[in-house]
Order: structure tokens, then sequence, then C-alpha cells
């Protein structure tokens, strides 16, 4: 067994992990066997590509058959339950296995923030195909369509996320726009069912930053399904609750290791990592965060009181007092 986990052990050359072997053994009941550890080490490393990459693969095989957004949505489920069964298995945060009695509302966000996306795409296409009929509409374009289609979405994501990382800084630096992204951040706990909970408001502004810069530069209604799959499936990871080592994955994408410093109840480590898919921006405007030497915090949250029902917590950015508090409460 000692051969084995010699063999499963990755490069020198790879960084460090924030956690040792044994931090990991002490986010688990039982404690693992030699082997047992060295697989779970083995999948930290594989889990967050892997998912990512057969996630990715089997939405452009859905892409070329008659049933692209039912292929999607099955992926997506399927990807959902998988991502649900590991956090069970491998555990980053063990108390957040807990009950906070929010499934209920995060379903609810959720389900609310599905529609207004549908709604968003459909307009999309809308715009899309006004400006294909129109040749006129689409002079302004200057979207590189003839480079393969994988380089535009990358090209698509890397927009895209210009605006999603503004719509996301702002939400925590004007109070006004705080009081709504905070029902996203007042979860104490990570993991896959809390990836949808934003106050419908809250995602209406990172369309609205976003999805136009891609109808400004011309994209394809191609680009815009590849940038919101991927966004979905990359969520999804973003709040896992599995434990991942993501090495040299974590300066280009937002990993969960990035996005528990971005959960964190100080402002110093929760104002930072906006980006929702990857890090460019913040590595260019200086919001980028990450502390190899130490975990992130598994106590999260906000410091002031968030309603626990659903329809309250739509209410609540409407009636809450100004968010100064926060930083008065820091
Ligand atoms: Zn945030």
């Amino acid at each position: 067994m000692k051969t084995l986990s010699k063999y499963l052990r990755l490069p020198v050359w790879w960084p460090k992990s924030v956690r040792t072997e044994g931090e990991v053994s002490k986010s688990s009941e039982m404690q693992p066997t030699h082997s047992a550890a060295g697989w779970r080490r083995a999948v930290s490393y594989v889990i967050w590509p892997g998912l990512l990459a057969t996630a990715l693969t089997l939405t452009g095989l859905g892409m070329q058959t008659d049933y692209p957004v039912l292929v999607f949505n099955a992926v997506y489920v399927a990807f959902a339950l998988t991502v649900g069964l590991f956090e069970r298995l491998l555990p980053h945060e063990q108390t957040w296995l807990e009950n906070d009695h929010q499934t209920l509302a995060n379903l609810s966000h959720t389900l609310l923030n599905k529609g207004l996306v549908q709604v968003a795409v459909v307009v999309s296409a809308a715009v899309g195909a006004a400006a294909v009929v129109d040749p006129s509409e689409a002079s302004y374009a200057i979207w590189p369509e003839s480079w393969p289609l994988w380089a535009q979405a990358v090209l698509g994501l890397a927009v895209a996320e210009f605006g999603l990382y503004w719509a996301h800084r702002l939400a925590h630096e004007i109070p006004f726009l705080w009081r709504f992204h905070a029902v996203h951040h007042s979860v104490t706990r990570l993991w896959f069912i809390n990836t949808g909970r934003f106050h419908f408001v809250d995602t209406f502004w990172s369309i609205l930053l976003s999805q136009p810069l891609l109808y400004v530069l011309g994209a394809p209604l191609d680009v815009f399904l590849w940038v919101s799959a991927t966004t979905a499936f990359i969520g999804i990871l973003t709040h896992c609750n599995i434990e991942t080592r993501t090495g040299y994955l974590d300066l280009v994408f937002n990993t969960p290791q990035l996005h528990r410093w971005h959960h964190s109840m100080k402002l110093e480590e929760g104002n930072r990592n906006y980006g929702e898919n990857l890090m460019l921006w913040d590595q260019l405007f200086g919001t980028y965060y990450d502390d190899p030497s130490r975990r992130p915090p598994a106590r999260i949250g906000i410091h002031e009181p968030m309603p626990a029902r659903f329809r309250d917590q739509l209410v609540y950015p409407f009636r809450s007092p100004p968010a100064e508090e926060r930083s008065a409460t820091e």
C-alpha cells in the first residue's frame, strides 16, 4: 500500500497545498487508513478539473444533437448530484455537512434565478437573431467569428467576466447593492445547494453588466451558450464542500479554495476574489487573494442578521438599514 500511495503523489514542482494530510484526516469522522488517505489525496487533485472537463465534453456532444438544451440540463443535474455525492465522500469541512435549515430557501432562490437566466438567454437569442437578419445592426460587430469555437468561447468568457467582476465588486463596495448580495453571503456553510442562492435583483445586476458586452462585440449565440454552461458548472464547483487541491489552477480559475476566502467574515479576505469563473480581472485589478500558509475560515457568513424564510429574504434588501453597519461591526 505504501508503494501505491507513492505512485499517487504528484511531482515535486506541483505547489504545496494549503492543507496537510493531517488536516484532511481531521475533517473526517473516521481516521482513514494510509491507502484511503492516498486515494482521497489523489481524488482531491483530479476532482475539480476532471468533473469540469467531463461536463463540458458532454455539453459539447449534446450541442451536436437535436436536443442541446435537454442534454445540457441532464448533464447539469447529473453534475450537481455527483458533486453532492463527493461532498459526503470527501468533505472539506465536516461542519458544513450539518443542516442549516436553508435548503428550501436556497432552492427557491435558485429556481427564481434560473427563470431569470432563461429569459436573458431568450433575449440574447432574439437580439443575436436581429443582428444577423439586419446586417446594418451587425456592422459594429468586431467579434472574431473566424476563430475556432473554443477560442471564441474563451474570449467570450474573459469578456463576460469583466462585467461579472465589476458587478460583483460593486455589490460589495456599494452599500445599497450589498444589501442584495448579502443574501448570498449570509450562508454559514458552503455546499452545492447554495450555488444559486442569489437575490434575483443581484442576478439581474450581474446579467446587466456582463451580457451587453457580448452583444456589443457581436458574439454569436454559441458563445453565449458556452459562457452560460461554463459559468453554471464552475459555479457549482466554486461553492462545493469537497476537499480539492487545485494548485496552479488557483491562479487562473475561481476555485473552491479561492471562493472560500471570498466568504470569509473578515473584509480583508471577503472583499477579494470577485471573478465568477476566472481570476483574470482580480489579477489585473489587484483583488486576487490566497494564503497558502493557512486554511480558509470554516466559520463564514455576514455580521448583520438575515431572515430565515425565502420571502423575507426577498424583501430584506428593501427593509434593512444601510449596510454601513457591515464595516462598522468589523
Ligand atoms: Zn460576493
